[in-house]
């Protein structure tokens, strides 16, 4: 990886499309990190698959690109084992609410103490333009040429309800906003999810960045309850008139790992567990 810009985190120059919403999300997350003074072997970024999880090669820090799917999991054990690292996964609508959907519904109601960082694009871009979970009915695509027929999944309203401590939204276009919440997110201690609002230039002609900006209200200016469950989940279901971002529920409640004795005085990583791997590997060759 070659540092290429000027910021602390670039890795090579990213090859989405010109206009794509992800360059937004780069610039936010990037600058979360530069904020939080992370140093980029002291974190852990665990990526999907698809254009989002292409970021693993444009951003400089310690990661993994897992399987399709399966992002969520390996930032779990990656968090278990050093529960002291921030550990974030950056990820698309596809990957983490399709795919990946049941991985997210047990972290959530685990409240794991990792943030999840979801690309919402409403498509499948990699793959040129499937739908997606989060598409909007009617919304014609590759593979829905007369439309959609089922309703979008509803991410934050799954996320409230299945135990997430944070749940925000961002908008790839507000940087500003969206650094903020990604650094809010981080520092929470617990599970966070946030959904960005992305538009993909290429595959999906429906929610543009005019859309967007035609709907989308701040919830910083409303007096919103973030701790008030039932207010949370009635902004979750405000999903096409208009559209809230910022963060819309946030609680404490104890993480997985503050249940594990063995992990009270240590970290995973730590304990001499005794085992003689050559043994165990013996038994597969
Ligand atoms: Fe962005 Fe869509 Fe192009 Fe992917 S296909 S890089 S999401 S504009």
């Amino acid at each position: 990886m070659t540092d290429q810009t000027k910021d602390n985190f670039s890795g090579y120059f990213p090859t989405w499309c010109p206009g794509c919403g992800n360059f937004g999300i780069w610039a936010a997350i990037k600058a979360a990190f530069e904020k939080l003074a992370f140093n980029r072997e002291n974190i852990a970024v665990v990526f999907g698959i698809g254009c989002s999880g292409n970021m693993n090669d444009f951003l400089w820090v310690n990661s993994f690109h897992a399987l399709h799917g399966r992002a969520i999991p390996n930032a779990i054990g990656i968090k278990i084992a050093n529960h002291k690292m921030p550990v974030i996964v950056v990820a698309g609508d596809g990957d983490c609410y399709g795919e990946g959907g049941n991985h997210l519904i047990h972290a959530a109601r685990g409240n794991h103490d990792i943030t999840v960082i979801v690309h919402d694009n409403r498509v499948y871009g990699l793959t040129t333009g499937q739908v997606a979970p989060t598409a909007i009915k009617g919304f014609k695509s590759k593979s829905t040429p007369t439309g959609v027929i089922e309703i979008p999944l509803n991410p934050i309203a799954l996320a409230i309800t299945q135990g997430a401590t944070f749940v925000a939204q961002g908008f790839s276009a507000d940087i500003t906003h969206l650094t903020n919440l990604i650094v809010q997110g981080i520092k929470h201690k617990g599970f966070s999810l946030i959904n960005i609002l992305q538009p993909c230039v290429s595959f999906n002609p429906l929610t543009t960045y005019n859309w967007y900006r035609e709907r989308i209200y701040k919830l910083e200016n409303q007096n919103h309850d973030i701790s008030n469950m039932t207010k949370a989940l009635e902004k979750s279901f405000e999903l096409e008139e208009k559209i809230p971002i910022g963060i819309i529920y946030q609680i404490d409640r104890p993480v997985y790992t503050d249940s594990l004795p063995q992990l009270k005085d240590t970290i995973l990583r730590d304990v001499n567990l005794d085992i003689d791997m050559n043994e165990f590997i013996a038994e597969f060759v």
